[in-house]
């Protein structure tokens, strides 16, 4: 007989709130092991005693087999001592000082949960908070470290018998689930109306699929906040939920029971579907079929979609039957989605007829992730529910980092090891109340990861809110990035790259090193620091961020530019539908320079471009005229289109600037020659391709790089992405784009935090 020996495992990683404790009791008890597993502030520890072989047996099968959302990162063993024990337990959690720096993020009901939850004789039939230790809420109902009951929102319901039965039996699914719950004892629903009167009904959730139906607007409490949910079907419904949101053009998702009946709507490839499906259950960006069933109000001008399919058990009862509705986030304005019943009461009794609430709070707040499949792979565009706080591996171990983001689409990462540990998506930070859930979600973060950063990450601009928030804190050294080698950083951290690269940094607005308004930018980029390569000729940008708003204000700017004072004589279209006193003013502006910053950005192109062509003189969301100017050139370029000239200027210190007149003087002899919008945009799109593939071979050419990083904004254009990648594979680059973290400001963070921890 084989010699009994006994082992200690300390296993890091994702291993709490996924099923592990009760995957290794199991493997323990079915080898005949006998020991303990319990969880701890860093992880789960193991005490296994045995024959030999049968000890080495399992801890092979302890990597191998671990449940799906496990993730073992680090396994260490040292010998144990033998205590002759004659059984194996889950013991009581110890807490320690330092937390474990993995949490699992909230993912969708699994498959076993759901066929309980159609099931007539289930005790948990059509019961919305059904989970287990596979599946249901995680980072969105934790406090604090370790995962256990008590310091989650499940905290304030007790177990009934039968839950604490389950909750105790090895063999079960329910075997040490934190969020177990039933009828009898867990979270309820209620429906009110906006007045907060509660409707009495024996299905709440059966009634407000009645309430939508016939044309009602819901808030709608869900896992990481509050939506708004109205029949996407419906014009009159979407219209007036658009009309009391104030939110006249904003694309809204959708989320509908199954992909059978998304498809009715949607052209869905099989990577999508497999998106669409998986346990993150992110909103995915998908072709509209035309006609399409939705109404057109649901995304108007967008010739995509946003569609989710359910991810709580609460969401597949709400979409039985339907075909898609509109759920579309719990707020007002720019604040974030509300989270708390009362608050969501006060904030949204305007916008909502009725009140679908339960009573599990919410602790950490998370949107919905959305996805959009381009140039061969799913690429990230808002990273929250179902991603964060998943950590990023990192190539080489850091220093702690706290990196706090940029202005807009705002998120926070933190670092520990080889690991960056990002936020859920929190903003607008011009928000007052966005800038409190900002404070908030970092305090938690360095709370739950057990992370006091070293350092502290944030944009070069210096009036961001994120840059003051760093003003006020002492004791620790705070690093500038500025913005565009960040969103460079930030995908050389993605694919773990070190050596420098051609940065493109294709983007809207960024603060430049000399103080000017940088995104059209290519740099030598290394983790540390970088150099200008080459940028878009300066244009002047009046009223700041009022030009940002206003494409007709970089439609002036760019022909002033091109045509000096005498573009008044020109007979345009686009001139005529302006305010006289308005241009006459903006002239003024930017003859005397007055309140009108230099900009090499791309974003504002495209917006210029788009006015130009009379497509978009004004917008209600960032991005919309440059949205709506790639939507009208279609779904592919053709190789033969004619591009629009441009000039490339070598400067004394060797820095590459590309002369954009020839380019606006060509836009608007097509303009005038009654060329369509499609085409201009086109030839448009083919011309950003060419300009840029240009100049990385140039700067290739000077530097020997051949690793082509692509970032920033303007690569959530599909047509950039894949006819820069291709065009740069063609011209013998290494082409790495972004895929699990934004292209746009939502991966900033990363990318300073990549900076700072390199210096
Ligand atoms: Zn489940
Ligand atoms: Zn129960
Ligand atoms: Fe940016």
């Amino acid at each position: 007989m084989a010699p009994t020996i006994a082992k200690c495992l300390s296993v890091r990683g994702t291993v709490q709130g996924v099923g592990f404790r009760p995957f290794v009791f199991h493997l323990a008890t079915a080898l005949g092991l006998t020991g303990t597993v319990f969880n701890t502030g860093e992880g789960v520890e193991i005490h296994v005693e045995g024959p030999r072989e049968t000890v080495d047996h399992f801890c092979r099968n302890l990597k191998t087999k671990s449940p799906p959302l496990a993730c073992i990162t680090n396994l260490s063993t040292v010998p144990g001592v033998i205590t002759g024990r004659s059984d194996f337990t889950i013991g009581a959690s110890i807490g320690h000082a330092e937390a474990s720096p993995f949490i699992s993020p909230d993912v969708g009901v699994c498959d076993e949960c759901l066929s309980e939850l159609r099931d007539p004789r289930n005790r948990r039939y059509r019961y919305p908070f059904i989970n287990c230790t596979h599946c249901g809420p995680r980072y969105t109902i934790i406090e604090t470290l370790p995962y256990d009951r008590p310091f989650t929102m499940m905290k304030v319901f007790d177990l009934c018998d039968a839950c604490r039965a389950e909750y105790r039996d090895p063999a079960g699914r329910r075997f040490h689930a934190q969020s177990i719950a039933c009828p009898e004892c867990g979270p309820q629903v209620a429906l009110y109306d906006a007045r907060r009167r509660s409707i009495s009904d024996r299905d709440p959730i059966r009634k407000t699929a009645a309430l939508l139906k016939a044309g009602h607007i819901v808030a709608v409490k869900g896992l990481g906040g509050f939506h708004l949910a109205v029949d996407a079907l419906n014009d009159q419904a979407v219209g007036r939920l658009r009309e009391r949101k104030q939110r006249p053009d904003k694309p809204l998702a959708v989320m509908s029971p199954d992909l059978a009946a998304a498809t009715r709507f949607a052209v869905i490839s099989p990577a999508e579907a497999k998106s669409l499906q998986s346990i993150e259950r992110p909103i995915v960006l998908l072709k509209k079929k035309s006609p399409c069933l939705l109404s057109e109000g649901v995304a108007p001008g967008n010739k995509c979609v946003g569609v989710m399919l359910p991810y709580t058990p609460l969401h597949y009862l709400l979409t039985e039957g339907a075909t898609a509705l509109v759920m579309t986030s719990g707020n007002i304005g720019g604040s974030p989605v509300e989270r708390d019943t009362d608050q969501a009461f006060a904030a949204l009794s305007g916008v909502a007829d009725y009140f679908l609430v339960h009573d599990r709070m919410i602790f950490q707040r998370c949107d919905d992730s959305l996805v959009h499949h381009m140039a061969g792979k799913p690429r990230s565009v808002r990273r929250a529910r179902g991603f964060a706080p998943s950590p990023l591996r990192l190539k080489n171990a850091m220093p702690r980092v706290l990196a706090v983001g940029g202005e807009l689409k705002n998120t926070i990462c933190l670092t520990r090891d080889r690991y960056a540990f990002l936020s859920q998506h929190i903003g607008d930070m011009t928000e007052a109340n966005t800038y409190r859930f900002f404070e908030e979600t970092v305090s938690h973060m360095k709370h739950v990861l057990g992370i006091s950063p070293e350092r502290i990450a944030h944009d070069l601009h210096p009036d961001f809110e994120t840059t003051r928030y760093t003003r006020n804190l002492s004791g620790v050294e705070t690093i500038a990035v500025q913005h565009h080698h960040a969103h460079v950083a930030a995908c050389m951290a993605e694919h773990r790259l070190t050596s420098p690269v051609i940065g493109l940094a294709l983007d809207g607005n960024g603060y430049g090193a000399d103080g000017a308004v940088w995104g059209g930018e290519v740099l030598i980029a290394e983790t540390t620091r970088f150099r200008r390569a080459a940028h878009l000729g300066y244009v002047p940008m009046p009223g700041g961020d009022a030009a940002v708003r206003e494409p007709w204000r970089m439609g002036l700017a760019y022909l002033y530019h091109a045509f000096g004072s005498g573009f008044r004589n020109l007979d345009l279209a686009f001139l005529s539908t302006l305010d006289v006193e308005a241009v006459g003013l903006t002239e003024k502006m930017i003859s005397r320079r007055v309140n009108t910053p230099l900009t090499s950005s791309l974003g504002r192109l495209f917006d210029g471009v788009a006015a130009l062509a009379g497509l978009r003189q004004r917008t209600t969301y960032e991005g919309q005229a440059a949205m709506e100017l790639e939507a009208v050139a279609g779904k592919r370029l053709s190789a033969n289109l004619a591009r629009y000239p441009y000039g490339i200027v070598r400067s004394e210190n060797g820095t590459h600037c590309v002369d954009l007149k020839p380019l606006i003087q060509a836009v608007i002899t097509d303009v005038n020659s009654g060329v369509s919008v499609r085409k201009i945009s086109r030839r448009f799109h083919t011309t950003v391709i060419a300009l840029f593939t240009d100049l990385c071979v140039t700067v290739g050419r000077e530097t020997r790089i051949r690793d082509a990083v692509l970032s920033g904004g303007v690569l959530q254009n599909a047509l950039i992405l894949s006819g820069l990648s291709r065009g740069l594979v063609k011209k013998g680059f290494r082409v790495y784009s972004h895929s699990r973290v934004p292209a746009n400001d939502g991966g900033l963070c990363l990318g300073q935090a990549l900076v700072a921890g390199s210096r």
